[in-house]
């Protein structure tokens, strides 16, 4: 098809995108959240379509609060899309309060298609963004179902802890991070890709089980807003485009650490990763 023109518009409606359905939280600096996700999952040729589980009263030094959407709305939302539309992998990023996953988890279930999930429970700062009882119902609902959950050190340890602070993570030796990784796989996890921001050495390794490969990224100075999110929605537009999980993994990284070498600033506080490099 070519493009037609109405009134003075030029219409093209030929190509076509591969959606990713996103649920996350809003974060109006566009660091993390929503806007972050939308950013890279476009900057890698798919589409993003997005649902807000939480509105985050935040600025570039921290957050303040958060107000849950109500589960109800973003299931009327997410039923709404699936009758319109196909996807081709879902990210989950802050998911906020326990009543939310148990509503949406049957539903992206029955969309089969690869999930990602980024655990956020806290900002970078340590401010909580999840409630009381998330982490063990994401444990016992959501991870069973996905494809690839990507924690730094301190969510790996709440996820397997179950609980929502974990104040001594980086201190933890490479034998108890491989333990909490496999009780995630046992689990029933695919995937488990282990960022290692948190950690104190001079490289950041990730590493990816259970093919327990690692990869390291220069250290760069400074401190971002919104990598986690840049990383686990990367993995998900990739999955979406149909690469292999191992290719998405490190294609991900790549772009993640390329965002954050170009990052920028829009106050004082945390710089934000340029997704957008055109
Ligand atoms: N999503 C939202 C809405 C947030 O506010 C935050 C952190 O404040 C995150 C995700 C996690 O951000 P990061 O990728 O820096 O861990």
């Amino acid at each position: 098809m070519g493009s037609t023109s109405t009134k003075g518009f030029s219409r093209r409606g030929s190509g076509s995108r591969n959606n990713v359905l996103v649920i996350a939280g809003h974060d109006p600096t566009g660091g993390a959240g929503v806007v972050a996700d939308a950013q890279t999952i476009s900057a890698l040729g798919a589409h993003p379509v997005t649902l807000i589980s939480a509105h985050t009263i935040q600025d570039t030094q921290g957050v303040n609060s958060y107000q849950p959407v109500p589960p109800e709305l973003v299931v009327q939302q997410l039923e709404t899309l699936k009758a319109d539309m196909e996807f081709a992998a879902v990210k989950l990023g802050m998911l906020a309060n326990k009543s939310l996953v148990e509503a949406i988890v049957p539903v992206i279930q029955s969309l089969n298609t690869p999930i990602v999930f980024d655990p956020v429970l806290a900002s970078g700062a340590g401010d909580s963004l999840s409630d009381d009882g998330l982490v063990e119902v994401l444990c016992k609902v959501l991870l069973p179902q996905v494809k690839i959950v990507t924690p730094n050190l301190p969510e790996l340890f709440c996820l397997t802890h179950m609980k929502a602070q974990e104040d001594d993570a980086a201190e933890k030796t490479p034998d108890q991070q491989k333990a909490a990784v496999r009780k995630l796989l046992e689990g029933g996890v695919e995937h488990v890709l282990l960022t290692g921001g948190h950690a104190k050495s001079k490289d950041v390794v990730n590493r990816l089980y259970p093919a327990d490969k690692g990869y390291a990224w220069p250290r760069l100075e400074g401190e971002y807003h919104g990598s986690g999110c840049t990383l686990a929605s990367a993995i998900a537009a990739l999955l979406a485009n149909g690469v292999s999980i191992e290719y998405a993994v490190e294609e991900a990284q790549e772009f993640t650490w390329q965002s954050l070498v170009g990052a920028y600033r829009i106050s004082s506080g945390q710089s934000i990763p340029l997704r957008i490099r055109r």
